[in-house]
């Protein structure tokens, strides 16, 4: 040890009882143990989520874990690629994303839940953070990629969202092409609607919508989210995935956000926007901000949920009330982090 080391700790002391903290920020007590998720993870430039959910030990095979795993890896690669090159983050959000909605693990493109009618309802929302531009659409029926979707109606349309067969025509007239419902199919998914179905059946099942909170070289931020929405919701339901504010929001002043649970209570808590304005009107970090909206409000309210929150510098929060989050993240050196339950798993 140098000799000055120990002067520095001194002079780290005083500086930290000048600024009153005390406990755990001057390093004298046990520090609070965060929430689950909770804590900050710093320099990440790709964050994605595959849903909150109740995903104990034990409930969940190694082969489909094994899949979570490998769709989180492959959408924060193919998003860091992107970055890579010098991208801008509105496009390494909506790659990842895609990424997601191809895979027929996730709640979101194919792989999407059945509505009470078992047809699929697909609802997206992106925000760009440099100038709040944004785009939406909800209970889309033949579109491959709602995130797509979504960015073409916040660059060729005058409107931020567009709903149900205008939103689907619209694609068209982009020469999106038309996608069948069969597309989104699942065996598993099909299982899910009748199990819903049976009379003792408990509440609407939601899981596994997916999300992408990303940062470029000019540090402008950006956060998609899509989804099917909830098992065996009513026709026309919208959740809130594809509310700005709700289930989605990016500001370079403050965060990129996207958000999963049960999307009523968040649009009603306003969840990515609160979460954003905590930041913006009393300058809390990231992950304080995240765990008041997260593990304070959104319980108050009565649901569970989580989300992926990253700030102009780099820092994630991953706070969630529920007993997982399906998450995974790319820092600035490439380490390639993925979080099926609460540990850590590196995979490249
Ligand atoms: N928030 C989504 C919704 O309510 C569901 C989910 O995240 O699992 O549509």
């Amino acid at each position: 040890m140098s000799a000055l080391q120990p002067r520095l700790l001194v002079a780290a002391l005083g500086v930290a009882a000048v600024l009153g903290l005390s406990g755990s920020a001057a390093g004298s007590a046990e520090p609070a143990p965060a929430p689950p998720g909770g804590a900050a993870i710093r320099d990440v430039v790709l964050a994605v989520h595959g849903g909150a959910g109740s995903l104990p030990r034990g409930t969940i095979t190694p082969e489909q874990e094994r899949a979570y795993r490998d769709g989180l890896t492959a959408a924060l690669r193919t998003g860091s690629r992107l970055l890579r090159e010098g991208r801008p983050s509105l496009d390494a959000v909506e790659a990842a994303v895609r990424v997601l909605e191809d895979d027929p693990n996730f709640n979101a493109g194919r792989g999407a839940v059945f509505n009470t009618d078992a047809e699929h309802e697909l609802d997206a929302s992106i925000m760009n953070g440099k100038d709040l531009r944004s785009g939406a659409v909800a209970g889309v029926h033949n579109t491959k990629n709602p995130i797509s979707l979504a960015r073409m109606v916040m660059e060729r349309s005058p409107h931020v969202m567009m709903a149900g067969v205008g939103a689907d025509t619209f694609a068209l007239r982009n020469g999106v092409p038309y996608t069948t419902q069969d597309y989104f199919f699942t065996q598993r998914r099909w299982d899910a609607l009748l199990a819903a179905k049976e009379p003792d059946a408990t509440a609407e099942q939601g899981g596994s919508t997916v999300g992408a909170v990303a940062v470029d070289s000019a540090r402008d931020v950006a956060a998609a989210t899509s989804t099917g929405g909830l098992t065996n919701k009513l026709v026309g339901r919208v959740g809130d995935s594809p509310i700005i504010g709700a289930g989605t929001y990016a500001n370079n002043r403050t965060v990129a956000v996207s958000c999963t649970g049960t999307g009523e209570v968040f649009i009603r808590g306003v969840a990515a926007y609160d979460l954003s304005a905590i930041m913006e009107y009393t300058r809390a970090p990231v992950d304080r901000a995240a765990a008041k909206v997260v593990n304070e409000k959104i319980p108050s309210l009565g649901a569970t949920g989580g989300v992926i929150a990253l700030d102009p510098r780099g820092t994630l929060a991953t706070p969630h009330s529920t007993p997982g989050l399906i998450n995974g993240y790319i820092t600035r050196d490439g380490r390639i982090v993925t979080r099926v339950y609460d540990d850590e798993t590196p995979t490249g």
